[in-house]
């Protein structure tokens, strides 16, 4: 098996070459989404209280408790200090002239102290990032329950330097499997399972759909690791890179036992790295086995862990999971081309 990482120095390894991104869900990526309101500036701050009082009994912000309903109007020479936020157009289908009194016609609201109502963009969910937050905040004041994790990660900065050293030794063991894997003809991906508790390889593989074409290296290295705990379907003895450990098999045989019997479903709280992004059928095979983390290098344009689909953050699927990218990613990207040369000189030869 391939030694355990050693707390060597960062440079050695020129971690500083990559950036390791989440690949977060679609609603955590997507575009601010606008939906348009009405406004009315509050000319008279003291009448503010009683104003917001009297437009949350009329007009309830029921499912966009995100806005806040007043906002200071911070640009110099505006003839008004406050702007409150009374409905969304889509809620007030009666109104046929832009005006206080077609606006706010019951009484419900006394018109002291307000303007002339404009309409204004504002965002339509909660922001879910801080990228998110600051786009929507130019809209409108909105409030963001933030995740630290994910702006640290967005920043690229998760990660710290001996995390990373490990990662880099991790991705380099992918690479030469998918390189061992291409010399014989494969396809040039490879993969590796840790352990990030114990920072033990698991399991390592390459493509090998020369002989089965769903041996893509993901499956081959689910399929390394459920043979390690005593399970698998393949044989992948006859290729050298394709190898897995018990984590049990240095231990005294009666902890190996109670080892075994608590070990946990094939890959939960394991990390998989790929050079490239795995597609779908892969990641399902991923998200069935209970992978904890997935780090790879280089996207793949049918890539199923952020490109074409982002499977690990299905709400409607029964597990999820923390995907990056970009561990190693030039050398990965190499990888790939160096793949497409080989595959070349196979066709012409
Ligand atoms: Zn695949």
């Amino acid at each position: 098996m391939e030694p355990q990482p050693k707390r060597l120095k960062g440079s050695q390894f020129a971690t500083d070459a990559w950036v390791a991104y989440p690949v977060l869900s679609e609603e955590q990526s997507q575009e601010v989404e606008l939906m348009e309101a009405f406004a009315v500036p509050i000319v008279n701050k003291k009448e503010t209280s009683r104003l917001v009082r009297e437009l949350n009994s009329l007009y309830p912000l029921n499912d966009l408790q995100h806005l806040k309903r007043v906002r200071a109007c911070k640009e110099k020479g505006s003839p008004h200090p406050l702007e409150v936020l009374v409905c969304l157009v889509s809620e007030a289908p009666h109104m046929k002239l832009l005006s206080l009194h077609s606006l706010l016609p019951s009484g419900d609201v006394r018109h002291d102290g307000l303007g002339d109502p404009f309409v204004v963009r504002v965002p339509a969910r909660p922001p879910l990032t801080r990228p998110q937050f600051e786009l929507a905040s130019k809209h409108w004041p909105t409030s963001f329950h933030e995740d630290k994790q994910v702006t640290v990660a967005l920043r690229g900065e998760l990660f710290s330097s001996p995390q990373k050293a490990a990662m880099h030794m991790y991705m380099m063991s992918a690479i030469a499997a998918a390189k061992a894997g291409g010399e014989m003809g494969m396809e040039v991906v490879g993969a590796v399972v840790v352990n990030p508790e114990t920072q033990t390889v698991i399991a390592m593989g390459h493509d090998c759909r020369g002989d089965h074409p769903l041996h893509h290296a993901v499956i081959v290295c689910i399929d390394l690791v459920a043979r390690s705990q005593g399970g698998g379907f393949y044989s992948f003895d006859r290729y050298p890179a394709c190898r897995f450990t018990s984590e049990a098999s240095d231990t005294l045989e009666n902890v190996a036992d109670a080892e075994r019997r608590s070990q946990p479903y094939i890959c939960t709280g394991y990390d998989l790295y790929v050079t490239r992004e795995p597609c779908v059928m892969c990641a399902m095979a991923l998200l069935h086995s209970r992978i904890g983390r997935v780090f790879y290098g280089t996207t793949s344009a049918d890539g199923a862990l952020g490109t074409k689909f982002k499977i690990h953050s299905q709400r409607d699927l029964n597990h999820r999971f923390e995907v990056y990218k970009g561990v190693l990613s030039n050398q990965c990207e190499n990888l790939m081309r160096s793949g497409d040369n080989i595959q070349r000189l196979q066709e012409h030869s």
